[in-house]
């Protein structure tokens, strides 16, 4: 057993990160989809959709060739519908609700619509939005994640300026660094988030991180409003015996990597464990497969009816050929020389249900052994608790706290999306952005000096 990179062929790693869902072939094919609409006039789809995308008006756009129009309707609900045709997990959101489930015949393929229509206005550069005349104000924004930059959208459309600080040297948040690639690619975010800020008004300053090169009191002194965007980004420690163990990773770090160096570089384990059963340890899972695991198996400390990912995420996982171990919660890492040789895990019995109203776990004396030479940690993220206390803002476990108009309790300072709710989905986020939007345009127009120059007070 070992763990180590080039695995695989050139060819192999391009199948394998190939789109999982590819998009039609033909115009044709569009419009045959397009054509099953039903146009329902209480839209289950719309009522589904976070950002309440009017679906049955852009699928009739479609139908009557007016694919600008059908754009403009999806992005002018959700600038990152392009994105989100790629990465919603629709199968519990718009395509879940479709009523021809409950005819039992196939759903209408809503998000491959959607990504027909929206990769033609990225591709093209179709300007579909004007940004009004500017009014002179100034909004920070922290972090160009989904969020961020429907903040920033938004915004610049009333005339606003932005400004985005952003830690990495990349805009588009977890989309371009954390969701699996055979999803979206890096260069699809990349051309979307350079479709988002072409609207003008939108200047990105990158490798800027609050907390490090810039701090809260200065954005304060400087704009006339800010908005913190900055997400969840620390994985949750398992917090057992042998954690420091060389093949002991965690997923957020292996994905980025993932995204970031080329799938040829990534060392990946013969036999590898993932801990957790979300999105996230389903993403960790299928790629450690695809980039030549042997064996790759997701461990679970409860069962199929409380997992946090979809029945379709499970699916990919399970076609990949992982293994699950349902019932079992990992307890210590052994190593050999410093490196991972095996993981040990409690089983588990349900007990009754907890706080998130799913049955508890309630550990046995019964443990089992794996021989595995990597454990993927994919149990949570946790938000960024110290950045949060450094600047007072007020906040639940480090989720910064809002109220009903998306402000913090810091004069002039919203936030929205994961650092928020704790780690959502995009299509959240989009619909966060725009609410902080709405509300700091309320706030700027009702303070006429809202927070340059008054020092910065709380
Ligand atoms: C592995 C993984 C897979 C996922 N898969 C899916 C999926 O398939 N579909 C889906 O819909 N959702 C998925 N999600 C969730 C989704 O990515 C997030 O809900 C969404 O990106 C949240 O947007 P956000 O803007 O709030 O935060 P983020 O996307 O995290 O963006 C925050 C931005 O702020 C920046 N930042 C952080 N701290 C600072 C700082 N101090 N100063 C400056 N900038 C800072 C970050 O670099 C980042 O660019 C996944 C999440 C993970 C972790």
């Amino acid at each position: 057993m070992s763990i180590s990179n080039n695995r695989l062929s050139t060819e192999q790693y391009e199948q394998n990160f190939s789109d999982i869902h590819p998009p039609f072939e033909t115009h044709s094919a569009a419009l045959v989809e397009a054509n099953r609409c039903l146009f329902c006039y209480d839209a289950p789809c719309t009522k589904s959709c976070p950002t309440g995308i009017n679906v049955p008006k852009f699928i009739k756009q479609i139908t009557t060739e007016n694919i600008k129009g059908s754009a403009h309707t999806i992005l002018s609900a959700n600038i990152m519908g392009g994105g989100c045709s790629k990465v919603c997990p629709v199968e519990k959101l718009c395509e879940g609700a479709c009523v021809f489930n409950l005819m039992e015949e196939e759903a209408i393929p809503i998000a491959k619509l959607q990504r027909y229509a929206t990769e033609k206005a990225i591709a093209n550069n179709w300007q579909l939005f004007e940004r009004k005349q500017s009014t002179g104000k100034k909004v920070a924004i922290v972090g160009a994640g989904p969020a961020g930059l429907s903040c920033a959208h938004s915004l610049s459309r009333e005339g606003v300026d932005v400004t985005i600080y952003e830690k990495e040297c990349k805009g588009g948040g977890l989309m371009t660094y954390g969701i699996a690639a055979y999803k979206v690619t890096p260069e699809f975010c990349e051309a979307e988030v350079n479709y988002i800020i072409s609207i003008g008004g939108i200047n990105i300053k990158y490798q800027q991180e609050l907390g490090k090169n810039i701090s809260l009191i200065d954005l304060q002194e400087n704009y006339d409003a800010v908005y913190l965007g900055f997400g969840v980004g620390i994985a949750r420690q398992l917090d057992i015996k042998g954690e420091e163990l060389v093949g002991v990773v965690d997923a957020i770090s292996f994905i980025y990597d993932i995204r970031t160096k080329g799938y040829p570089s990534i060392p990946v384990g013969d036999k590898v464990a993932v801990i957790g059963m979300g999105m996230t340890a389903i993403d960790a899972a299928t790629q450690a497969k695809r980039l030549g695991a042997k064996e790759v198996t997701l461990i679970y400390r409860r069962t199929q009816a409380e997992m946090p990912c979809t029945e379709e995420e499970l699916n990919i996982a399970k076609l990949d050929g992982c293994e699950i171990i349902w019932l079992a919660t990992p307890k210590e890492v052994i190593g050999i020389n410093g490196n991972v040789s095996s993981l040990i895990c409690t089983m588990i019995q349900l007990g009754e249900p907890d706080a998130s109203g799913r049955r508890s776990p309630i550990e046995t004396d019964q443990t089992i052994s794996l021989s595995v030479d990597m454990v993927i940690k994919a149990a949570g993220q946790i938000p960024f608790e110290g950045l949060v206390n450094n600047n007072k803002i007020n906040h639940s476990k480090g989720k910064v706290s809002i109220d009903e108009h998306c402000a913090t309790n810091i004069k002039g300072v919203f936030a929205g999306g994961d650092c928020v709710n704790g780690g959502k989905e995009v299509v959240d986020a989009v619909q966060a952005g725009k609410d902080g939007a709405k509300a700091i345009l309320d706030f700027l127009l009702f303070h006429a000096k809202p927070l340059r120059g008054q020092g910065a007070k709380n």
